[in-house]
């Protein structure tokens, strides 16, 4: 067998180590793993490698691509979907090539549903009431979802996913992308962005984070929604003007928001801040709002699409390694 080809997994956890280690000997790879997310401060630990491994929260800035760059390291494959990590212009001048992961797209699908289930039949109130030995039943009136004009932002493959999830509780379901999908049409109709937003029930995001994309739900878009609408955010924070949302929230124009991404959650999503002190107001008031259920950012997290992941980097590692070219190279 000819000689393994050296890679660095940064942000390597515990729990992909299975999926690495098969992918490694059905790749011929040798996978040096860092436990830290690539940053300046980590990035000397690439040397010797031409590819490297990342997810969503590491750091691709410029300047970390430079240091890459200058340690000879050729390509970068994302574990994540999300890829507004990456400088993707600087990555272009630097002749690094780069390509993100596809995976099931029914981790998050079934994590937006559960969200608005919740929200629907306010669980967070009754689990809260239970701790408490509280059992009444006041307040936990809820609403069906068949009742209810779901509005999906994005119908890519998650979006789509989510649209068939819906469509099994007979919701009446409506959808906006900049590209329409003729399979998805069965389903749902598509509208303008304006139509969604002022005659949806539940607004469901599923748009990667683009400049066109970003604070697509702010005041003005708030302001013309249905009294008490219900949002789900499994997407990117940016998508949201959280100081916006919070004050919808607040005068109950909104009725409520199952949110997996926050704006603000660099640095605090995925790690275990008990110990260290959270300045995070955002976070603070969210928590504190009964008709907010906050997730960190794990509507991705099942066995399946951890495997998926794992393999699309290592995968794309091997094929850019071989071939120059990856099946989710982004160019
Ligand atoms: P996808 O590329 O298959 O679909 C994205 C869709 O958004 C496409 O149909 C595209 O045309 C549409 N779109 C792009 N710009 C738009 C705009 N301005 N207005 C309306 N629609 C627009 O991506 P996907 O696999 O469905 O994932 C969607 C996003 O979900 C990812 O980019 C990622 O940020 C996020 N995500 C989050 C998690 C999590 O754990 N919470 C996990 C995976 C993905």
């Amino acid at each position: 067998m000819s000689e393994k080809i050296k890679v660095t997994a940064f942000a390597s956890r515990p729990d992909e180590r299975v999926s690495f280690n098969k992918f490694e000997d059905q790749l011929n790879l040798d996978i040096k793993h860092v436990n830290n997310q690539l940053s300046l401060d980590v990035v000397n630990e690439a040397a010797g490698s031409e590819g490297v491994t990342v997810l969503g929260n590491c750091d691709c800035s410029r300047a970390v691509l430079e240091a890459l760059s200058k340690l000879g390291v050729k390509y970068l494959a994302s574990r994540s979907a999300g890829y507004n990590n990456i400088d993707v212009e600087a990555a272009k001048s630097l002749n690094i090539k780069i390509s993100n992961a596809q995976y099931s797209p029914n981790c998050v699908a079934d994590f937006a549903i559960m969200l608005a289930l919740m929200l629907n039949r306010k669980v967070l109130t009754g689990l809260k009431r239970n701790i408490a030995n509280d059992f009444s039943l006041p307040g936990l009136q809820g609403h069906e979802m068949k009742n209810m004009t779901v509005g999906v932002i994005g119908t890519g493959r998650i979006g789509q996913t989510v649209i068939k999830n819906y469509s099994g509780f007979g919701c009446k379901i409506i959808g906006y992308d900049i590209y329409e999908n003729e399979e998805i049409k069965k389903y749902m109709t598509y509208v303008e962005l304006d139509y969604l937003v002022k005659n949806s029930d539940i607004i469901t995001l599923h748009t990667p984070l683009f400049d066109s994309t970003y604070h697509m739900i702010n005041k003005d878009s708030i302001a013309k929604m249905k009294k008490g609408v219900k949002i789900i955010n499994t997407a990117r924070g940016e998508l949201i003007d959280t100081e916006a949302l919070i004050e919808g929230l607040k005068s109950k124009h909104i009725g409520a928001a199952g949110l997996d991404v926050l704006e603000s959650e660099k640095g605090i999503f995925h790690s275990d801040c008990r110990m260290k002190g959270m300045n995070n107001q955002q976070i603070a008031i969210l928590k504190a709002l009964d008709n907010v259920v906050l997730t960190n950012h794990f509507a991705f997290y099942t066995d399946q699409a951890v495997d998926d992941m794992v393999y699309c980097g290592v995968n794309s590692l091997a094929q850019f390694i071989k071939t120059d070219t990856a099946d989710f190279e982004i160019k």
